[in-house]
């Protein structure tokens, strides 16, 4: 589908926004209005019977919302797209909407912690079954699909030691079992991976992150099939958890610009894996764009770039490391997030994974040290420097 489109480039700027405005506007307007007037009741019955396109409701339905599902999905090269107020809000509505008690889900123990949350307190709860498997033991995630499952649920490359799943593989796998297979392609970007071309039926983002790129506003968006998006909206619609339109423009807005940062983004990156990998104060460094990482060969097979976030592990491993060595960062902001203009970075200990305990890190393979390391837009010899001169104090 994808060949026969406009470079992504192209896409990032105009996707979406190619309609009619308010007044020849050039611009997406905001639409704060709850709801959407008629004054032919006919008119009104066939919007409402989604007979005709239009608006009825600000929960469900928003033009400004319209147009960032617009461009994303354009980007992912999908039939169909819907949105949430959170990546969050978007990956609930979709596992909430697909399983029923009952129903069995095949996972692995990487996810986004949040994700992990869902799978390990609350699915449970509603009788359904959660196998997260190690996630790059390929093999056993096979076997787990094989025994039956109605959801295969990945993420790839994971938060946040950046390990890398073979997506069409595991794919095929989650098909002949018949599962719905639902791909977090937040790390990759549209820009780097397209998990439908890879064979998954459901693509979704945290558009907080790299899609939005500015870190001032927060947002899901759901790709795939008209049949299986329609089943998440309706779902999403009721339980209201409704992206607002201020937040979709801002989001629309930080992707015009997405091509561009996440190819500066890949290049930094990957220097900024290589310096550190050769220094001597850091102990382990993870970028799937490395050689040395255990999955690199399919990184290159799926991947158009390795995207912005790397994790490094400081010599020795010792928290008390960490913590003399973040505040000497002058071009990072210490911070939860990732994927916005700026370097962020944070301790998987305080942000993704705070909500798990010391163990259940250690049984994630998190190190209590480790370092996630978001690579923002500055110039790329001004980070490797800022590094330097922070590592001298390790
Ligand atoms: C942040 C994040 C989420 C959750 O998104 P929110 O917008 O914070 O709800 C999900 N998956 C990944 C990979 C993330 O980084």
């Amino acid at each position: 589908m994808k060949n026969n489109q406009p470079q992504n480039s192209t896409l990032s700027v105009w996707a979406g926004e190619e309609g009619d405005f308010w007044a020849g506007a050039t611009q997406v307007p905001v639409v704060h209005s709850v709801s959407f007037g008629y004054k032919d009741v006919a008119h009104w019955l066939r919007v409402a019977l989604g007979e005709e396109a239009g608006h009825i409701y600000g929960r469900n339905t928003n033009p400004t919302v319209h147009a960032f599902e617009e461009k994303v999905r354009l980007l992912e090269g999908a039939e169909a797209a819907t949105s949430a107020s959170t990546g969050m809000g978007i990956i609930s509505s979709a596992l909430f909407a697909l399983l029923s008690p009952g129903d069995r889900v095949v996972s692995v123990k990487d996810t986004y912690g949040g994700t992990n949350v869902i799978f390990t307190e609350f699915l449970p709860r509603f009788q359904i079954d959660v196998a997260l498997c190690d996630t790059t033991d390929h093999e056993a995630i096979e076997a787990e699909i094989a025994r039956g499952c109605q959801v295969l649920y990945l993420e790839s490359p994971t938060n946040p030691t950046v390990k890398i799943v073979d997506l069409a593989r595991l794919a095929q796998a989650g098909h002949a079992a018949g599962a719905v297979v639902i791909v977090d392609n937040t790390f990759a970007t549209p820009i780097n991976q397209n998990p439908l071309q890879l064979g998954a039926d459901l693509v979704l983002h945290s558009a907080t992150k790299f899609l939005g790129g500015h870190a001032d506003a927060l947002g899901g968006v759901i790709c795939g099939s008209q049949t299986l998006v329609e089943q998440i909206y309706h779902f999403r619609e009721i339980n209201g958890a409704t992206l607002h339109p201020m937040a979709a423009y801002l989001l629309l807005r930080g992707m015009k610009t997405l091509d561009l940062r996440i190819r500066r983004q890949n290049e930094s990156a990957l220097q900024i894996a290589r310096f550190l990998a050769g220094h001597p104060r850091i102990e382990k460094v993870f970028y799937p764009g490395l050689t040395s990482h255990e999955n690199h060969a399919i990184a290159r097979q799926q991947m158009r770039g390795f995207g912005g976030v790397l994790s490094f592990i400081l010599r020795g491993n010792d928290f008390a490391d960490v913590r003399r060595f973040v505040p000497r960062l002058r071009y990072a902001h210490a911070a939860a997030n990732l994927g916005a203009v700026e370097t962020i970075v944070g301790p998987p200990a305080t942000t993704s994974h705070v909500e798990c305990t010391r163990e259940e890190r250690a049984a994630m393979g998190i190190p209590e040290s480790l370092i996630r390391y978001s690579t923002g837009i500055e110039d790329v010899s001004d980070l490797i420097a800022d590094l330097e001169q922070a590592l001298a104090f390790v």
